[in-house]
């Protein structure tokens, strides 16, 4: 088995809502780090399990998404505060990304897998690689992994 790795970071702020009790139901921020490592058991022509360069559209999508966004559950009440107190259109520059889960880093974890699986060049890319794995790290030592078992 192979496995390659590339690790991603971006700078983010988010809150835990719908009844969690404790700081994080305060608006603050992470320097976010994510892993993503794939396996498989062959590799190309060229020696490579998957080449890095393929994994860049990684980078942009937390680049477009997530980076300098305010990252909410979609049903959190402050964003509707939020819109509703916009009344300038100020915030119309706030980067907001909204989840269908609270965003925890197990939850960030599973959309960027999600995104990887859905949007991973297919052919070349899916004949070698048969695991995917997503390692997020809110902080230095706090991290939630979400993959599926093959
Ligand atoms: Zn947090």
């Amino acid at each position: 088995m192979f496995k390659i790795t590339k690790e991603f970071k971006w700078e983010a702020a988010h809150r835990l809502s719908d009844g969690y009790v404790g700081k994080c139901a305060s608006i603050h921020g992470h320097s976010y780090r994510a892993q993503v490592t794939l396996a498989g058991l062959n590799l190309d022509e060229a020696g490579m399990l998957m080449d890095f360069s393929d994994l860049k559209f990684v980078k942009k999508w937390i680049n477009d998404y997530w980076d300098h966004a305010l990252i909410l559950w979609q049903d959190d009440p402050l964003r509707m505060v939020l819109v509703n107190a916009d009344r300038n259109h100020e915030l119309d520059v706030q980067k907001t990304y909204l989840m269908a889960e609270q965003p925890t880093a197990e939850n960030l974890a599973f959309v960027l897998y999600t995104h990887i699986v859905w949007v991973l060049p297919p052919g070349k890319a899916w004949d070698s690689v048969n695991s995917v794995k997503v390692r997020v790290w809110e902080t230095v030592t706090c991290s939630a992994t979400y993959w599926e078992e093959s």
